[in-house]
């Protein structure tokens, strides 16, 4: 367990236990009133066939784990409420989850139920996000933020006052400085006084991947020049006392405390300039930016750690703006933060299957086949096989390696001018692969294969090389003795994983089949922010099967209070505008023109229009054979 760090990047949650499963801590580290929640057994419990006690549902599955979205929330919240109550600041802390990074519907209800009492509200950055965070803030605390950011246009805005006129904390925050004409234009058409916000460019600048929106060159916010217009168009307006709320956002997965209070600092000075200006300014909003230490290194020069805690950060972020405030004799403001990755990307585990693993075909290679290959040789190649041989039995490593290749090389050329058979040259890379073998040079790495997309699953490994922890849930008492990458089942080569967090080009595993036969589960942790909405279709692979699953004193300390079978072939299809009805139906009549008619024979008719139709309500995944355990 040791091996795949789990006690640096899974802590608080995660865990191995005696039994070498992964266990999971969903209120955050061992407590005397919650026992373990035993991975593998919420895995066997979702895909387990009906008829033994279990749910049906195909892998891939995402665990989902509501206790954890609620320890998340809470610890947020408590970090920021203890910095406030240590530094003596006079505000409190009013947190937004942003939607774009989970929009599931059972994450964005949990987090605002959990979220109530905290005044937790939602961030939106677009129509559906704000039509989605309005029906679920319905449920809310009434003085939540609804903060609604980036690109809007007419109906986005007429929606965002609609939801003041209804009660809602909409707040509308300026990207851009021509969206001021139309909240100015909208809302005095509606009759709504409206929340303005805006977004300020800072010059701090995030020089990491996730940093491309900071600095003066960054995508979004209100240049210096920018937002002193908006000011003096909304006094012109009467309307200056509707802004009163900063945001910025520097980037996500900020590395440092040092960047992080460079940005904030620079705010803050904006802030008391607002406040200077006239504006009713309350809320400062910092925006994202919260990151997750990936890997466990705590190290703030990678894309995958950062160097600070949750509490560091909170202590930061009220510290700097406390100074600010201070030195200008400004009230504090109401901290918001959007922090969207440090709330989800713990609460839910993608768990998939290992289902084949290249195995190393070293050809068995008899004393006759080797003279059998020799006598057949060509001239330059026989002196490169005796150098070959010589070298070998010195043991001499680089020597080997040259002039195998150079063998290998002059065979293939043979082989392409057709003056070497099939079986000469599967016998030269039988010899060579001998050769590796004997001087310890052999590829030790294997590739499994998985049932899985990378493309729909981890779409972040893939567009943007993020690592993410990935390990086997179970057999963690014993030794993984194999190298391997992982290689997925689309028919695409970028389909496959070999980086893994630490840099590595390979992960250990174990041998498939051991540890009592049986499946070989992996999962992939610190997901849950992002991916699900990132990911593609490539190849009509749908998404994976979902549990919900929340601690209880139950016997199996676990209950599962949601289950949902990922898209079918019929639901994906579906997706890019074909219709598995008719589909249905014209494979139907082909196979009555084509086989049907063969019935005489004896086809089974039922049989065929049966599997046809459930070929459509499958999940596009491998299907396990029931029969022996492996996959068609
Ligand atoms: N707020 C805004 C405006 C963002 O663009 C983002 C994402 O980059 C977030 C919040 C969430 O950031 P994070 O997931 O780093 O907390």
């Amino acid at each position: 367990a040791a091996l795949y760090r789990i006690d640096k990047w899974g802590g608080p949650y995660f865990g191995v236990n005696e039994n070498g499963n992964v266990s999971i801590y969903p209120h955050g580290a061992k407590t005397l009133n919650h026992q373990e929640i035993d991975l593998l057994k919420v895995v066997k419990k979702a895909s387990d066939a009906k008829d033994e006690g279990g749910l049906g549902l195909q892998l891939p599955i995402v665990i989902r784990l509501p206790d954890v979205l609620k320890n998340r929330v809470e610890l947020i919240h408590s970090a920021f409420e203890s910095a406030i109550e240590a530094q003596g600041y006079n505000g409190h802390y009013q947190g937004v989850f942003p939607v774009k990074c989970n929009q599931d519907r059972f994450v964005v209800d949990d987090i605002v139920r959990f979220g109530s009492k905290l005044r937790f509200g939602l961030e939106a950055g677009s129509k559906p996000e704000l039509l989605l965070a309005m029906s679920c803030l319905c449920r809310g605390n009434p003085e939540a933020f609804l903060v609604c950011n980036g690109f809007k246009d007419v109906e986005f805005i007429t929606l965002a006052l609609v939801g003041r006129k209804m009660n809602f904390n909409t707040v509308i925050v300026l990207e851009l400085e021509q969206e001021l004409d139309m909240v100015i234009e909208l809302s005095r058409k509606l009759g709504v006084r409206p929340l303005i916000g805006m977004r300020a460019k800072l010059r701090a600048k995030h020089e990491g991947h996730f940093g491309a929106t900071s600095g003066e060159r960054g995508k979004f916010g209100l240049t210096t020049t920018q937002i002193l217009r908006v000011v003096r168009k909304l006094d012109e307006c009467g309307m200056l006392d509707c802004l009163q709320l900063l945001h910025f956002h520097i980037g996500s997965q900020i590395p440092s405390t040092a960047l992080l209070a460079d940005g904030v600092g620079e705010a803050a000075q904006v802030y008391c300039e607002l406040v200077r200006l006239g504006a009713r300014m309350g809320v400062i909003d910092i925006g994202g930016g919260l990151g997750i230490d990936y890997d466990g290194s705590k190290s703030p020069n990678s894309d995958v750690s950062v160097d600070y805690t949750l509490e560091e950060y909170a202590a930061a972020v009220v510290g700097v703006i406390k100074s600010a405030c201070d030195r200008k004799m400004v009230k504090h403001p109401v901290i918001c933060s959007e922090s969207g990755r440090a709330i989800v990307s713990h609460h839910s585990v993608l768990v998939f299957e290992a289902v084949s693993s290249s195995k190393n075909s070293v050809q068995q290679m008899t004393p006759v086949d080797v003279s059998y290959l020799v006598e057949r040789l060509p001239e330059d190649a026989i002196v490169d096989y005796r150098k070959l041989s010589a070298a070998a039995t010195g043991g001499e490593y680089e020597t080997c390696l040259l002039y195998s290749d150079q063998l290998k090389q002059k065979c293939v050329e043979q082989f392409k001018e057709g003056s070497f058979d099939l079986e000469q040259l599967a016998a030269v890379d039988g010899l060579c692969d001998l050769v590796y073998k004997a001087i310890g040079a052999s590829d030790p790495v294997r590739t499994y294969h998985v049932n899985l997309s990378v493309f729909t699953s981890i779409p972040d490994f893939w567009g943007i090389g993020q690592l993410f922890p990935i390990v086997p849930i179970h057999r963690l008492e014993q030794k993984p003795v194999v190298k391997g990458t992982l290689s997925d089942i689309t028919c695409d080569s970028d389909g496959k994983i070999g980086k893994f967090i630490g840099g590595e080009e390979s992960l250990l595993l174990h041998e498939l089949g051991g540890g009592g036969g049986g499946s070989y589960y992996l999962g992939m942790f610190l997901g849950g922010a992002y991916e699900e909405a990132l990911g593609g279709i490539h190849n009509l692979f749908g998404g994976p099967s979902v549990v919900r699953v929340s601690q209880s004193d139950g016997p199996h300390s676990f209950a599962v209070t949601g289950a949902f079978p990922g898209p079918s072939c019929a639901d994906v299809l579906r997706t890019m505008q074909h219709e598995p009805e008719m589909m249905f139906q014209t494979l139907k009549h082909r196979a009555e023109e084509y086989v049907f008619d063969e019935g005489a024979r004896g086809f089974d008719h039922d049989a065929i229009a049966t599997g046809l139709a459930s070929s459509f309500q499958n999940m596009p995944y491998l299907v396990k054979d029931d029969d022996d355990n492996g996959y068609y």
